[in-house]
């Protein structure tokens, strides 16, 4: 994922909105890029804060922590989020952080420092009215909650709102944990009704958070998953699987190939199954040129962030498979964020099933909305829910008079 790569996006968008030069530099400008190099026993990382659009409210997004993360990754991650608080309808702009390491060579001591110094690096920038970080890749609930308490320290008072996906004890939010996986559903259940598929069969493409909770909410209602996969293999029984012994057998062994009642097949050969439903939920680029002319799924559910090239997206829409793309189908992890967000506002905690119907309003809200535009032109779906989130960035703007 590039930055190069977005913006060649949105100048395609632009085409067919018709958007002016002024309204597309706008959209592809970051307000600002904070940088800075901390210092943990000897060792220096690079570190980084990308707001990049906050039209619409306090910018949004989570903190990778990565070896490979750059300063144009964390802008190109900082649009999208900019998009998907748009496309969710919750009041922010996008952002992203992050820092050049990787955690899995770090003491926990190093660790709680290293997230310490991010927090007196970018707290001038942060807050809960200003950007609310959260976590990402490699960053978790308890580096949250000192990245909180470093902020508290600073401000010299309680801050919960400052950051999200903290653990409950510290103002997290029930459902935070699943939220990406049940918003994906709630989605996908919305797009089987409009197309009138009857059939349930799905394949899940990465069995971590999203593909493991996308597997156990979808066979709670009755879908019935014929294969999963992970980085060292696939699993196949068109029977269905029986989820709970997957899940003992990854727990136990850390792969779900070995799981004994079912044929082991490529992770390649997983894309291509004759299901009703495929659902990325690894990595970027799984489907390409390569592979797209093979898929037989009706819908393929983006959970994983832009699991499908640009080109693959042209053949899969002219082969009638309709894409329900990342920034619609996870977006369920920054709106229960947002909700956490709101919690800490109000001081006011809601039970889990009061989280879930927003979630589920939400999210059903903003399905629709695309579908209405996609039913009266003839661009994939894609196209439309990014024609969706620029405009209500740009009435944003207009309404700012940031576009005269
Ligand atoms: P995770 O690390 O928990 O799980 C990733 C899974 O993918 C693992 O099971 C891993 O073995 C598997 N995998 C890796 N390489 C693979 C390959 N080549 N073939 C098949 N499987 C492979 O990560 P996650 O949190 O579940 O995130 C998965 C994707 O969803 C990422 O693209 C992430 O950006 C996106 N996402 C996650 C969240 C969330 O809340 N967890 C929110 C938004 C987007």
């Amino acid at each position: 994922m590039n930055f190069t790569t977005i913006t060649n996006f949105i100048d395609k968008i632009g085409k067919i909105a018709n958007l002016s030069e002024k309204e597309l530099k706008i959209l592809k400008t970051a307000r600002r890029e904070h940088t800075a190099e901390l210092k943990v026993n000897e060792n220096k990382y690079l570190a980084y804060r990308v707001q990049f659009n906050d039209a619409r409210g306090p910018t949004k997004g989570g903190i990778r922590y990565h070896p490979e993360v750059d300063l144009d990754e964390v802008k190109a991650l900082a649009f999208w989020m900019s998009l998907k608080t748009a496309v969710a309808d919750v009041p922010y702009g996008g952002a992203k952080g992050g820092i050049t390491v990787n955690p899995k060579e770090l003491t926990i001591q190093e660790l709680e420092e290293l997230s310490r110094k991010w927090i007196r690096a970018f707290h001038e920038h942060i807050g809960p009215t200003k950007d609310i970080p959260a976590p990402d890749v490699y960053t978790t609930p308890q580096i949250m909650a000192w990245m909180m308490d470093e902020y508290e320290k600073i401000k010299g008072e309680k801050s919960p709102g400052v950051i999200t996906g903290k653990p409950l004890e510290l103002g997290g939010s029930l459902v935070r944990d699943i939220a990406t996986a049940l918003g994906g559903v709630y989605v996908l259940k919305e797009a089987v009704a409009k197309l009138g598929l009857t059939e349930k069969t799905v394949a899940i493409q990465g069995f971590g958070n999203a593909g493991m909770n996308a597997a156990k909410i979808l066979s709670e209602e009755g879908y019935k998953i014929v294969a999963v996969s992970d980085s060292k293999g696939a699993i196949y029984n068109y029977e269905g699987l029986n989820l709970n012994e997957v899940i003992k057998v990854k727990q136990e062994t850390k792969s779900v190939v070995n799981y004994s009642n079912a044929e082991k097949i490529s992770n390649g050969d997983l894309l291509k199954l004759n299901v009703c439903v495929l659902v990325p939920s690894a990595l970027a680029n799984a489907i390409t040129v390569e592979n797209a002319n093979d898929i037989k799924a009706k819908i393929i559910l983006e959970l994983a962030n832009g699991p499908t090239t640009p080109e693959a997206d042209e053949i899969l829409h002219k082969n009638k498979v309709l894409v329900l793309p990342d920034i619609l189908a996870n977006s369920g992890g920054v709106t229960v964020s947002y909700f956490e967000w709101v919690q800490n506002n109000y001081g006011y905690y809601w039970d889990a099933q009061t989280v879930k119907d927003r979630l589920k309003e939400k999210l059903v809200k903003a399905f629709n909305s695309i579908w209405e535009k996609y039913s009266s032109n003839n661009y994939d779906f894609r196209i439309n829910t990014y024609l969706l989130a620029i405009d209500r960035i740009l009435k944003a703007e207009k309404l700012r008079g940031n576009l005269k």
